[in-house]
């Protein structure tokens, strides 16, 4: 058992792509961020079981962060211990987000918040018809808040072309005052 990634198995271990793999390579059905992540993540199989669990279906790089998407329901596996997300960024080289495939747009923005809650989303239409995708975190922003709102918008933008509002439920202590 090993993780189910875009290329064979085979191929994921031995990191030569059989005709059909390259096929698809060639033809633009995988990328070479795919092949180089199914590589990475199958080496790192061997030494972390939960990975032989899950499939992962896309990897993308956005801004110079890794995207990983996996099946869904693949993340509460991969949440069953904390340090997976280290190993997974450790193997692939750099920080690595994960998101899951077909979840909804909340589902997605909850996963790239994660472990901080969204308290709620709401797609704003603005007068000139486009729209905005508003999101509100519980609480006020503080100096230790752990997340990069401005990699999250370019994220969600890049993987699903959604424009990213991002505010805090009450104004931040300075206002509060
Ligand atoms: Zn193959």
């Amino acid at each position: 058992m090993t993780i189910k990634t875009p290329i064979c198995a085979f191929d994921a271990k031995t990191g030569i792509l059989c005709p059909k793999c390259e096929a698809r390579l060639k033809g633009g059905h995988i990328s070479e961020l795919d092949v180089e992540a199914s590589i990475k993540l199958t080496k790192l199989a061997e030494k972390v079981p939960e990975l032989s669990r899950v499939s992962l279906v896309r990897a993308q790089s956005v801004d110079g962060v890794y995207v990983l998407t996996f099946a869904a329901g693949n993340l509460n596996i991969l949440r069953s211990n904390p340090s997976i997300h280290k190993s997974i960024e450790d193997a692939m080289g750099g920080k690595t987000m994960l998101i899951e495939a077909e979840s909804t747009d909340r589902k997605m923005l909850e996963d790239l918040f994660y472990p901080i809650r969204i308290l709620t989303v709401n797609v704003v239409w603005l007068p000139d018809g486009s729209k905005l995708t508003k999101v509100i975190i519980p609480g006020r922003k503080t100096e230790r808040f752990p997340l990069d709102v401005e990699l999250i918008k370019k994220v969600v933008k890049a993987v699903r072309n959604i424009d990213l509002l991002v505010e805090f439920e009450r104004a931040s202590y300075a206002k509060a005052l």
